[in-house]
């Protein structure tokens, strides 16, 4: 084996995930106004944990303009991790270090959160635990992460800091340094969705497609959704899921929309066997990642650009493949792959690597969920549970650390 190639493209432009079994979520169109607890706007990943949580409790709508689970989550490539794309210590130097701490530790508890409900609900997703290997590269070096991992290891996370020895010795991979972390998981993001969407309506949410939210105005009692179906959505609290498709009205500051790209290998490539337990992530900027699928694809993402349409470019596509490929071989020489699906999608970035995750200015009992970073699933979790302890009347502990 000479390193990793692209034999074949058959799938450009189309995710993995799209032709994943048990996507099927029943939906109806909206042919009349409708009057509920908790509006959802959006079926995606964040609206799926949301309305999961909510429905419990509450009478629930989920609302999309496209069928459910064609945004950003169809896209993911659902490496679960509980590691922030800002280092702890970085992030302590932006929000001061007893936030960071917090932020660092609820992240690692929306991990198990979401292990929980996949294995109360009996879902079936792929869902497997993973450490994860973070690699010294040009924006974090081998100092950098050996304090990285002693600042992490001091609140009891997992991680531990290996040498350029123990790195060649153990994963064949030639950096000057890297963190082992325990914790993390994968998953298909598309089946987690459909599932946990079809657990809400067995608790008697209703999915409403395609159905787009046109306007929102809020009173003393809840708010009116306004709809490009002529019908009016009444509810005593509304919540966001919107993805990268910010609603209009609700500020983000610091948020910036950006593409990413990613493919994924032939089933059963051949692949060292640590890869199978271990997720890969660079400390570079832009970084590569990688991970295996259940049924042995590698799947590899990166190469992040500053613009919220680049990922439209089907000319850009082929190249950043290439370049993911080229880096990829460089990391990782023994390996050759086919590439079977290739694809990209907008993906949201924010100055602390945290979710806004946060009351709508100026509108009562309006909520908007925006996950950024390359933990966004992991922010969908901490997302249900913070928004659903406003909407019972409580508060989140740590809903400060989100509430940009
Ligand atoms: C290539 C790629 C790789 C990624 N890798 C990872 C990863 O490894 N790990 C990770 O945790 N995260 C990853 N992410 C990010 C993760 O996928 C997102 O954080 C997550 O999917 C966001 O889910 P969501 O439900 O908030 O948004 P979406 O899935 O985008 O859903 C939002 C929904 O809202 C609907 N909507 C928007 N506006 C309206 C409106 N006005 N009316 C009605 N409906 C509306 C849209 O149609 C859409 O269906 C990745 C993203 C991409 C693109």
């Amino acid at each position: 084996m000479t390193g990793a190639t692209i034999k074949r493209d058959l799938r450009t432009g189309r995710s993995l995930w799209a032709d994943s079994a048990g996507l099927g979520v029943p939906v109806k169109p909206l042919n009349e106004a409708i009057s509920v607890d908790v509006a959802i706007v959006g079926a995606g990943i964040s609206g799926a944990f949301m309305a999961h949580e909510l429905s419990r409790d509450h009478t629930v709508a989920v609302l999309d303009r496209r069928p459910p689970l064609t945004g950003s989550t169809v896209a993911s490539t659902a490496l679960l991790q509980w590691e922030i794309d800002l280092p702890l210590t970085a992030l302590a130097r932006g929000i001061g270090l007893a936030e960071a701490r917090r932020a660092y530790l609820r992240s690692r508890s929306a991990v198990d959160a979401l292990r929980r409900i996949v294995a109360e609900e009996k879902i079936v997703c792929g869902l497997e635990d993973k450490a994860t290997l973070y690699l010294a590269g040009d924006a974090y070096g081998h100092r950098a992460l050996r304090t990285e991992a002693e600042a992490r290891a001091a609140i009891g996370l997992e991680s531990r800091y290996i040498g350029p020895a123990d790195l060649r010795e153990q994963f064949g991979i030639d950096r000057p340094g890297a963190i082992v972390s325990q914790g993390s998981a994968s998953a298909d993001p598309a089946r987690l969705a459909a599932a946990l969407l079809r657990r809400a309506q067995t608790a008697g949410a209703t999915v409403y497609s395609r159905v787009e939210v046109m306007e929102a105005a809020s009173d003393p009692d809840g708010v009116t959704l306004l709809t490009d179906a002529g019908h009016a959505v009444r509810a005593k609290s509304v919540v966001f899921c919107c993805g990268y498709e910010f609603p209009k009205g609700v500020p983000t500051p610091g948020a910036k929309v950006i593409s990413t790209w990613a493919m994924a290998s032939m089933p059963r490539q051949p692949c060292p066997a640590w890869l199978r337990e271990t997720l890969v992530w660079e400390a570079s900027d832009p970084y590569l990642y990688f991970r295996m699928g259940g049924d042995g694809r590698l799947i590899v993402g990166g190469e992040d650009e500053a613009s919220p349409d680049a990922h439209a470019d089907k000319a850009k596509m082929k190249r950043k493949c290439e370049t993911i490929t080229l880096k990829l071989s460089r990391l990782l020489p023994g390996v050759e792959f086919e590439v079977d699906y290739s694809w990209a999608g907008a993906f949201g970035e924010s100055a602390t690597g945290l979710p806004s995750i946060a009351p709508v200015p100026d509108m009562d009992h309006a909520w908007a969920v925006m996950g950024f970073g390359g933990n966004g699933i992991t922010y969908s979790v901490i997302a249900s549970q913070v928004v659903s302890k406003a909407i019972r009347g409580g508060s989140d502990p740590d809903a400060d650390l989100y509430a940009t």
